[in-house]
């Protein structure tokens, strides 16, 4: 549990999560510095109520010069927020951490979690505050977080800080997945502090307001199950039950139909990554989310030529986490939320073991599944057949040998249903391998029951032509970090979230970067 056990302003305050003391020092002095700030979030703080001993109530770093930079207006209103109230200076107040506005519970989330298969016992919020929680006009809950706020009980050495740079990249891949129908988190608002941040060299800081399903992870039940909190475990999955999969509640072991709910939720979720050519990049169980969304967007990018071996990020040396490997990664990281619930599906170990061992081993097939239904759609198919699962695979083969862009090829096949084979051959290096796959298609797809026309249609709402394009990415994060300009990024972001519609003179988003330029390479969103 999370006890205070000393507070200011006597002395330091001194925190501490089981075994772990927390000395903490000047950062505690902001704590009760946000001022109350009048503004129309009806917060609902059920994890701060319910879940007390699973994080530490803890406030922002103050920042010097709060501009908001980018608001999102849509989001806003559908969280039930009043944009005109926000979109102003006071907005960059409470975007910033500044300002607390009333109602938030601002806390530190305790977690651990395996990063690139070690296990970090200890990880947590360092440098994330949850405020609240609000309750959308549909009645949905969502977490606000906001990112870069300040170094917290769990900053380790770390400053607590995000640059702007990292900040603007999430909220641009996070907002065009949301376009894509990719479960993930949201940007709610980017504002820039005014304070520099330290990595290879000065940056300018920022801090990102994500809304979220809720925060809770993997890590978050290995924390405690690790330290043998088996009630702890258990109040969290009841938690999770009750905001996430309510249905499991029913279930003649709650939590094992829980186990099996996240299993599914993650299955969907990297089958839709694998069907867009997206790569994560740092898939380790702090960044599994038990909602089922997408979240951290630090090294992750978008495959532009199909190679199943692609890593982006420049410190997973192993390809750990290339795009091929992101399903077996998932199976992987649900294995280590099985193991947390041992303690809570049977008392008899051994059989709680072989219940969750047969769930973990359907979430491959879970996986399959959800992928296969995804990659058919996206070549026309509706009514499956058994050897469509080769049909996908031989045109997955064809565009490795062929050099061709992930994104486009599925894109231009529609093309080749309106009379024009030439778009998607030319992706090809040798065009041939491509002939070859596509007099077996058309072949298949006289047998669905749908004109070639209505066919080319549905498949142009699934497959995008427009994705974050890394050339792309990297111009619009310059202009806006190097030279205070942000056009090009809202110019990008428009686009990036109407990603199915081909608008001319747009043709410049939809290009590939350079094939023979330096392999592209990403970082860790600190
Ligand atoms: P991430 O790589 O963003 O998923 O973060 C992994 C862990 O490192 C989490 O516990 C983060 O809170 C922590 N972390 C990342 N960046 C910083 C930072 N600049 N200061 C403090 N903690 C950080
Ligand atoms: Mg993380």
């Amino acid at each position: 549990m999370v006890s205070e056990l000393q507070t200011r302003p006597a002395m330091d305050k001194i925190l501490l999560l089981n075994d772990v003391v927390f000395i903490v020092t000047s950062q505690a002095d902001n704590f009760e510095t946000g001022a109350s700030a009048p503004a129309n979030f009806e917060f609902d703080n059920s994890f701060a109520r319910e879940l007390e001993g699973c994080y530490v109530p803890w406030g922002a770093e103050k920042v010097s010069e709060p501009r908001l930079l980018i608001f999102n207006c849509e989001l806003a209103a559908e969280l039930g927020l009043d944009a005109c109230a926000l979109e102003t200076p006071l907005g960059a107040e409470i975007f910033s951490g500044n300002r607390i506005p009333n109602g938030a519970k601002p806390l530190a989330q305790a977690y651990a979690g395996h990063q690139f298969g070690s296990f970090s016992p200890k990880l947590g919020d360092g440098r994330a505050l949850l405020l609240g929680e609000i309750v959308d006009t549909c009645g949905k809950r969502h977490d606000i977080q906001l990112k870069g706020s300040g170094r917290t009980p769990f900053s380790r050495g770390g400053d607590g800080k995000a640059g702007l740079g990292p900040v603007l990249r999430e909220y641009l891949i996070g907002e065009a997945m949301h376009a894509l129908g990719v479960p993930t988190t949201r940007a709610l608002a980017a504002v820039t502090t005014g304070d520099q941040v330290f990595r290879e060299t000065a940056l300018p800081g920022a801090v990102l307001t994500r809304i979220a399903a809720s925060h809770l992870r993997v890590g978050t039940f290995q924390f405690f199950a690790a330290r043998g909190e088996t009630e702890i475990v258990r109040q969290l999955a009841d938690y999770a039950i009750a905001r996430h999969y309510p249905k499991a509640r029913d279930a003649d072991n709650p939590y094992l139909a829980f186990f099996v709910a996240v299993a599914r939720a993650q299955a969907l979720l990297v089958a839709e990554w694998m069907s867009i050519g997206f790569i994560h990049g740092v898939m380790n169980t702090d960044n599994t989310t038990i909602s089922g969304e997408t979240i951290d967007y630090g090294p992750c990018a978008f495959m532009d030529v199909y190679d199943p071996d692609t890593v982006f990020s420049s410190i997973d040396l192993q390809g750990r986490y290339a795009y091929a490997n992101q399903p077996s990664i998932l199976t992987w990281n649900l294995a280590r939320l099985a193991e947390t619930l041992i303690a809570l599906i049977d008392p008899n170990k051994d059989r709680a073991v072989e219940l969750l061992t047969d769930s973990a081993n359907e979430v491959s097939s879970l996986f399959v599944d959800a992928w296969l239904a995804r990659m058919r759609v996206k070549i026309g198919l509706n009514s499956p057949e058994d050897n469509d699962v080769k049909l996908i695979n031989r045109l997955l083969d064809a565009m490795h040998q062929g050099k061709a862009d992930f994104t486009l090829t599925f894109r231009r096949l529609s093309d080749v249903l309106r009379g024009n084979g030439k778009s998607v051959r030319a992706l090809f290096e040798d065009p041939a391998v491509f002939d070859a796959w596509e007099s077996d298609w058309r072949i298949r797809l006289g047998r669905e029951k749908v004109s070639a026309r209505d066919c080319a249609g549905s498949m142009d709402q699934v497959n995008p032509i427009y994705i974050p394009r890394n050339h792309k990415v990297e111009e619009v994060l310059a202009a806006a970090v190097d030279n205070g300009n942000i056009s090009e990024f809202q110019d990008m972001l428009s686009v990036v979230t109407r990603p199915f519609n081909e608008v001319s003179g747009r043709e410049g988003y939809a290009e590939p970067g350079d094939k023979t330029a330096v392999p592209y390479q990403t970082f860790c969103g600190t």
